[in-house]
């Protein structure tokens, strides 16, 4: 399989697709067909753009516990319980830090 067949592989995108995602990657300077065989060939794995656990999400580069909380992060500070129970957890985090 070559480089543009594995891409198209790995993200399910149509010839036409890539080719459109190819030019549009080349003027961003972000990920290539290249960037993402390579992945592939070192066994689908990336390490999580946020705490660097391996992780086989290689479209949004975060693991499953990252993408969990940082999703959801905003609507649970939203109410006053939630926002007092994280508060109280980066309150535990600073202090363990101070000893
Ligand atoms: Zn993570």
């Amino acid at each position: 399989m070559g480089k543009a067949e594995l891409y198209i592989f790995a993200t399910r995108e149509s010839k036409d697709q890539f080719i459109k995602t190819r030019i549009e990657n080349r003027r961003k300077n972000v990920e290539t067909a290249g960037t993402i065989q390579r992945r592939i060939e070192e066994g689908g794995m990336v390490d999580c753009k946020i705490c660097g656990e391996k992780t086989s999400m290689l479209g949004t580069r975060l693991c499953h516990n990252c993408w969990e909380v940082s999703a959801r992060l905003r609507k649970f500070l939203q109410s006053k319980a939630g926002m007092e129970m994280a508060q109280a957890i980066i309150d535990e985090f600073v202090h363990k830090g101070e000893k």
